[in-house]
């Protein structure tokens, strides 16, 4: 295992140097976005100053230059998570898209007591789609129940399953606990149902390379602002015989092979879930963020994201009256906590006037918070260009944080 060089990493990111509320900023704020590199700011620039055109239409040499990179970029995507074929990469707004996506074409073939299983940590973008699934269809949403580490109970999971199970969808990584789920273990047990799954990797992706071969999962989705990447564009992986059955979500320009106003014929894979202009220089920037993350090397940060994620779960645990939820063996370096006594909001601000950016709240799993019994929590969520020094400011800002409000 080689070590990171984070002083020579943290030069890559601008906004590091950012002071805030006159302090320099410390940015624990990395579930929820992840920070920009430099050389995927430089491409984004590079897009608007030489190339910005539409493309897959043009054929002056713009447009050409536009579609190329675009294109690139989706088998970086394709290379990056083993996938088989590049037309089983569609590209879409993020996450959300991807599960809205794949939860409209399941309406054909959704029926009425057909059962779709979700996981009791999900994120709501993962709850919300296939409630109004339920809803169109009059199909059951059944929850895999965990448990008060943050884990989930399989053996209720394998219970279950049944051949009333269309559909499985559970996240890679919970957002809240930072949990990483056993989700081989969920695609093999569905499959032998005859189950679809869809795992959305959002939280998965800047800490662990999915494969998707290997996996043999139906969907996996991936947002590229998590994984230094820009807001707006993301990934769904389909498996090919899915994205062929499935209907296209958005209608548009694109999509069509053939269009006259008695009917219309789909593109191919992937134009077909493609409608209109995508996000061209957010889907090159992705390729581009995917580039950097490799360049570095996901063993390595993996590897000392859970130095830094041990280091302050020790040091935080020495604060009187402070609990964290999730403590799974099995995590990623998020930590989120409470001190008994104070909200979480309270000590959320504070710490950002010492420059520290924490996420509080429920974080779109309030079903979370709810098992737990707490409104929510403060989340600290750490990326590979954190540091140690961080960690005891933020150590520091919360037993600040806890003077003052006790
Ligand atoms: N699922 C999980 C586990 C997430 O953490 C997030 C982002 N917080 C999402 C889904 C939604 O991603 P996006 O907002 O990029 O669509």
């Amino acid at each position: 295992k080689e070590a990171l060089d984070i002083q020579k990493i943290r030069k890559d990111f601008p906004i590091l140097q950012r002071q805030v509320n006159g302090k320099p900023l410390v940015y624990l704020d990395n579930a929820a976005t992840s920070q920009t590199p430099q050389q995927v700011i430089d491409v984004i620039v590079e897009y608007y100053q030489r190339y910005n055109a539409n493309i897959h239409r043009g054929v002056h040499t713009l447009s050409q230059e536009a579609t190329d990179a675009y294109e690139a970029a989706r088998k970086k995507i394709q290379t990056h998570f083993n996938i088989a074929k590049a037309h089983e990469v569609i590209l879409t707004s993020g996450t959300t898209h991807s599960i809205n996506l794949v939860a409209n074409g399941f309406t054909a073939f959704v029926k009425e007591g057909d059962e779709i299983l979700v996981s009791a940590m999900e994120h709501h973008s993962n709850i919300v789609p296939w409630q109004m699934l339920c809803e169109r269809t009059g199909g059951v949403l059944k929850v895999i129940p965990m448990d008060l580490n943050g884990e989930l109970v399989m053996e209720e999971y394998h219970k279950l399953l049944s051949d009333r199970t269309k559909l499985v969808f559970c996240n890679h990584v919970s957002n809240a606990l930072g949990t990483i789920n056993p989700i081989k273990e969920i695609i093999d047990a569905a499959h032998r149902m005859g189950a679809a799954v869809l795992i959305d990797g959002a939280q998965a992706a800047p800490h662990i390379k999915a494969d998707m071969q290997d996996l043999d999962v139906d969907f996996y989705t991936v947002s590229a602002h998590k994984i230094c990447g820009p807001t707006g564009v993301g990934m769904l992986y389909g498996k090919e015989e899915w994205l062929n059955k499935l209907p296209p979500y958005q209608g548009g320009g694109e999509m069509i092979a053939e269009v006259t106003f008695e009917k219309t014929t789909y593109a191919d894979l992937p134009h077909k879930f493609e409608a209109g202009t995508p996000n061209i220089c957010g889907g090159i920037a992705f390729g581009a963020a995917l580039d950097y993350m490799n360049s570095i090397g996901f063993a390595a940060l993996a590897h000392y994201e859970e130095e830094l994620l041990k280091y302050a779960t020790e040091q935080l645990l020495d604060i009187v009256g402070l609990k964290i939820y999730g403590t799974s063996e099995n995590k990623t370096s998020v930590i989120s906590f409470n001190i008994e006594g104070i909200h979480p909001y309270d000590i959320g601000t504070i710490l950002d006037k010492l420059g520290i950016a924490v996420r509080t709240g429920h974080h779109c799993a309030q079903p979370i918070m709810d098992f737990y019994g707490i409104p929510g929590t403060v989340r600290a969520s750490f990326s590979f260009y954190n540091t140690k020094d961080e960690v005891d400011v933020l150590v520091e800002g919360v037993k600040k944080a806890r003077n003052m409000l006790l």
